[in-house]
């Protein structure tokens, strides 16, 4: 891609060594170095990657970009022939200058995905509609801040044609930042739910921030919007973008591509059928029309959470002009193998969903309607606490606990005191005190569901979900059934 002193420039760094040799890639640890890659020798908790410099060298890097403060602190670093030492002030900033020089310079178009839950899943399924027709690169799993959003971008290839990026925020100001490094073409935004109040305040300030990939696109850029959202749609009329919403049949007046009649299907997908509405929507020059502007999608994943992101992908799709037909085949051959929501069989012939990687009202009434959908009248929902909640967090707990009400299931066993407030939303909707059973710990939750799984339907399906630090896959092994 670049020789070194070209990067050297780029970063403005002082360049010892070979000054011709050529570099591309990104690598910040030395393990996983590739022939040719640049090694970034970043300051980690615990490792500092100045240490891994000649190791970097010896595995084929050609280009080492170090800090100079931490350069001067050791014994003299020996530049190997053939190969370069670019001294900078800090690493990361570098990285993210080269990466924004990068992008300018590939060709591809840049769709980035932000919104409060939903954007790694989201990310994979626009990558999976997209490679039917285009070369793509997306970010590994979760590499959505600004630190992985410049390793994706730096490791995409010159044939790159589509590059997909997540972006992640904790705060006002970031989507902006990594936008300006990115520049996105097209913007997703998957929803505007209650995700960071703690730090944001309200949701209003948590629209805004999202609302920055929207304000940082080209004015050719478009904005593609979850219908079913109230915020993206408030936001929307106050902006000039061209903007595409999907939905789901009902729920929103017109979306320009909507979901309807969906049916479960197989162990865990979802059959439905994706209308797009009416006139054309293409951002590139039309090939071939449109073939079909309805079609039958059958997605291996459940929950109408999961068919929203699928319209959602299947948005950016027709953006760019990739048929209906096409973004179907590409999300039925989708790789499930980072699938948030895991099966595993439970005791008395049940099945347990264990959502348990992290929590918060708007992914647990997702996953809520996932367990009714599937377990239908013998279901049992296991759920703890959520953190990161603000000033909404009873609020948060209390409205899932009208939601478990709402949508009729069986039983219901809360783990933490905050998870308590799940369980008075529930008992005030209408679900018998019974059928509410709540526990301070999870060994008491665990013994619970045990006795209610001897004596409910060999059929029962039990959901267990709760925020990351709850660490409820403990619940989740010591129901299943070795
Ligand atoms: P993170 O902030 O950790 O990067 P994310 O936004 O990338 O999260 P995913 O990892 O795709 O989100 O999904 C996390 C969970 O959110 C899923 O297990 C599911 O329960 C829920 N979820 C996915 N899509 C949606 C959606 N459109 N609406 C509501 N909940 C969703
Ligand atoms: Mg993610």
């Amino acid at each position: 891609m670049w020789d070194s002193q070209r990067i050297a420039d780029l970063v403005r760094g002082e360049l010892t060594g070979d000054s011709q040799v050529r570099a591309s890639g990104c690598c910040i640890d030395s393990r996983g170095v590739k022939a040719g890659e640049i090694f970034f020798a970043l300051v980690g908790e615990r490792t500092d990657g100045h240490d891994y410099i000649e190791g970097a060298w010896q595995k084929g890097a050609s280009v080492v970009i170090g800090e100079k403060e931490r350069l001067e602190h050791r014994r003299e670093v020996r530049v190997p022939e053939g190969k370069a030492l670019i001294r900078v002030e800090s690493g990361l900033a570098a990285m993210q200058t080269l990466a924004q020089a990068w992008r300018k310079e590939l060709g591809a178009k840049v769709v980035a995905i932000t919104g409060s839950n939903g954007k790694t899943t989201t990310k994979d399924m626009v990558a999976a509609v997209l490679s039917e027709k285009y070369r793509t690169h997306k970010n590994l799993e979760n590499q959505n801040n600004e630190l992985g959003l410049p390793m994706t971008i730096l490791k995409a290839t010159e044939n790159t044609e589509v590059l997909i990026l997540e972006m992640g925020m904790r705060g006002l100001g970031q989507i902006a930042f990594l936008c300006d490094i990115a520049c996105p073409d097209i913007g997703v935004i998957t929803n505007i739910g209650t995700t960071h109040m703690e730090l944001l305040g309200s949701q209003e300030a948590i629209a805004r921030a999202k609302w920055e990939l929207i304000e940082a696109l080209p004015e050719t850029g478009s904005a593609v919007l979850n219908g079913e959202d109230e915020w993206s749609v408030k936001q929307a009329e106050h902006d000039s973008h061209r903007t595409f919403f999907y939905g789901l049949e009902g729920r929103f007046h017109e979306p320009d591509l909507r979901g309807r009649s969906l049916t479960p299907f197989g162990t865990l997908g979802t059959c439905f059928q994706a209308e797009m509405g009416h006139g054309d929507r293409s951002l590139v020059p039309l090939g071939e029309k449109q073939a079909a502007s309805s079609v039958t999608v059958r997605l291996p994943l459940p929950g109408e959470h999961n068919v929203l992101d699928a319209l959602a992908a299947l948005s950016v799709g027709v953006l760019l002009n990739v048929s209906l037909e096409e973004g179907c085949r590409g999300l039925a051959a989708m790789e499930l193998s980072r699938m948030r929501l895991e099966l595993q069989p439970g005791p008395g012939g049940s099945t347990l969903i264990s959502d348990v990687y992290n929590a918060n009202p708007t992914s647990m009434k997702a996953s809520l309607q996932v367990l009714k959908e599937r377990g239908g009248e013998s279901t049992l929902a296991i759920l703890g606490e959520m953190y990161e909640l603000g000033q909404s967090c009873r609020a948060g707990h209390y409205e899932v606990g009208q939601t478990v009400a709402d949508l009729g299931i069986s039983e219901l066993i809360t783990v933490g005191p905050l998870a308590e407030e799940i369980a008075r939303g529930a008992l005030e909707k209408g679900l018998s005190p019974q059928r509410i059973h709540s526990f301070p710990e999870r060994e008491g939750a665990i013994k619970k569901a045990r006795e209610l799984l001897a004596g409910l339907n060999q059929g029962t399906w039990v959901l267990i979900k709760a925020s990351r630090g709850m660490k409820m896959e403990e619940v989740t092994r010591a129901l299943r059934k070795d």
